[in-house]
């Protein structure tokens, strides 16, 4: 009989296990949007970019092989099983999402099919192995990464990854679907496109992603574990965005790189391990659901923070005083993304420095990042404020300048992102204000005019900061 295989975050054709369950029967493809349904959680405006980008991708992949994508809009609960029904379908397919929103959802519809004999049927997609498999020797969920990871490690390499389909069956009577341009994704008709620089950088879809892995395994690989910390330069793989979207699956990168570098595991560990981060983070969020809102450790929902929408602006725009952290935040502004070394310098100086509340940074980051991932992100920010189950200690707070002076010496990545301080000497361009005058006007610079003095000094902000997480009482 047909079925319906329900796209979400596992936007590709090969090593999509969904797609390889019904690649035999005639099959409706269909890709819903459902905000109602994710609330605040839906997806951010640089996300709609790239949604909308992955979309034609994957409808121009599917039409190719003789089954076109359905594009939906509405409630999952309501739209799913009307679309199964349509075509006589008894099963629903699709890859398991960890999003505590899509969880409750995926349970909705789940009953509503099973109220007219249909099922909902979930694969593994988006992780190696999902939550339930990686449990400590007690039956406990893993709080801490590496034990996490030594864990995931002893149960073997993955799977091989399944290949494409080479044709699939339609169903014959499609229902109507909508067209992409009428589901309201980024740009918005009418308003400023401030996406105009991504496509120089950035190919969703999957072959955009195979291609971006083929340019990291020739190329940075090699040095990752140096070239990862240099964001001057191109030293990471740059596949975030594909694989939350799931253009890429984890498998089909691990893969790749083991075949890439035949030699021991240990080798290419310092890149599998941050896709141990991630798959982590994806298991935090399914045993913590509440982990993009709260706190994880229950002594820092009582943290002092101290609201004040000028500073939370002034870091959004880039506009602190201190280099790296401008650096970064220009480069999310124009280019959806920031290297992971600057990620942790802006995150770090926000919830620190300015006292304000991680919640606050993270919704910035969720808007703003093409590779917005709810685990990813609210596990990152937990892990700089502190309140995470493996966190930096909050006491460690980060020093702007020299995080620059050592990550980025010359100054290439400030310079490339804040032309106000090009033509400053390596010497001052990660603190400027110190820079005596003749300096700065051979630069062509006028603080506080041209580029700002520091939001709060770095002695001050620290010693702020430490009082303020000296008013938590101990974990409970
Ligand atoms: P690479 O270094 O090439 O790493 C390969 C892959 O491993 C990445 O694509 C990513 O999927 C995964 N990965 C790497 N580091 C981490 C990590 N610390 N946690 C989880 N997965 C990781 N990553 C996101 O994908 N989405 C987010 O919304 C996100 N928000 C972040 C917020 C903060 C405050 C911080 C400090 C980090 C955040 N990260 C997030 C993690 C990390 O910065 C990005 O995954 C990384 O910079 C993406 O670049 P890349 O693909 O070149 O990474």
């Amino acid at each position: 009989s047909p079925a319906l295989l329900w796209f979400r975050q596992d936007l590709r054709l090969a090593d999509n296990p969904a797609l390889h369950g019904v690649a035999e029967r005639p099959v409706l493809p269909v890709w819903l949007l459902d905000d109602a349904a994710a609330g605040r959680w839906a997806p951010g405006g640089a996300a709609r970019w790239w949604l909308r980008q992955s979309l034609a991708a994957l409808g121009a992949g599917l039409a190719a092989r003789g089954a076109p994508l359905l594009l939906a809009r509405g409630r999952a609960e309501i739209v799913i099983p009307a679309l199964a029904a349509a075509i006589g379908a008894t099963e629903v397919h699709a890859g398991r999402l960890h999003e505590p929103w899509a969880r409750e959802r995926d349970h909705r519809v789940a009953e509503a099919l099973e109220a007219s004999g249909r099922r909902l049927a979930l694969h593994t997609s988006a992780v190696l192995r999902e939550p339930g498999e990686v449990m400590s020797g007690s039956g406990k969920p893993y709080a801490v990464y590496t034990p996490f990871a030594k864990s995931l490690a002893a149960r073997g390499e993955p799977e091989a990854p399944l290949p494409a389909p080479a044709r699939l069956r339609p169903v014959t009577a499609p229902p109507p679907g909508e067209a992409l341009d009428s589901l309201g994704l980024y740009p918005v008709a009418g308003e400023p496109d401030w996406a105009a620089e991504f496509p120089t950088l950035w190919t969703p879809g999957e072959a955009g992603a195979q291609t971006r892995l083929a340019r990291f395994l020739a190329g940075p690989v090699g040095a990752y574990a140096t070239g990862r910390n240099d964001p001057g330069t191109e030293g990471t793989s740059g596949l975030s965005p594909h694989l939350h979207w799931g253009e890429i699956s984890p498998r089909q990168v691990w893969h790749a790189v083991r075949q890439a570098r035949p030699g021991p595991l240990t080798d290419s560990w310092p890149f599998l391990s941050e896709i141990l981060w991630r798959e982590f983070s994806y298991h935090l969020l399914w045993h913590r659901p509440e982990m993009p809102e709260r706190a994880l450790r229950p002594r820092y929902a009582a943290f002092p923070w101290q609201p004040d929408a000028r500073l939370l602006r002034a870091w959004q725009r880039g506009r602190t005083g201190y280099p790296i952290v401008d650096a970064g935040m220009r480069q999310l502004w124009r280019h959806g993304w920031m290297h992971n070394r600057v990620r942790m310098i802006a995150a770090s100086l926000l919830v620190k420095h300015l006292l304000q509340p991680w919640q606050a940074g993270a919704a910035w980051f969720w808007d703003t990042l093409v590779d917005a991932d709810l685990a990813a992100n609210s596990a990152s920010w937990q892990w700089i404020a502190g309140s995470g189950t493996d966190a930096a200690p909050y006491f460690r707070v980060f020093n702007p300048v020299s995080q620059g002076e050592k990550f980025d010496p010359a100054g290439r990545y400030v310079r490339r992102y804040v032309p106000e301080l090009a033509r400053l000497p390596d010497r001052w361009v990660h603190r400027p204000w110190e820079a005596p005058e003749a300096v700065l006007r051979e630069a062509g610079l006028a603080l506080g005019r041209d580029y700002p003095r520091p939001v709060v000094d770095h002695a001050t902000g620290r010693q702020r900061a430490l009082a303020a997480l000296a008013t938590l009482r101990a974990d409970a």
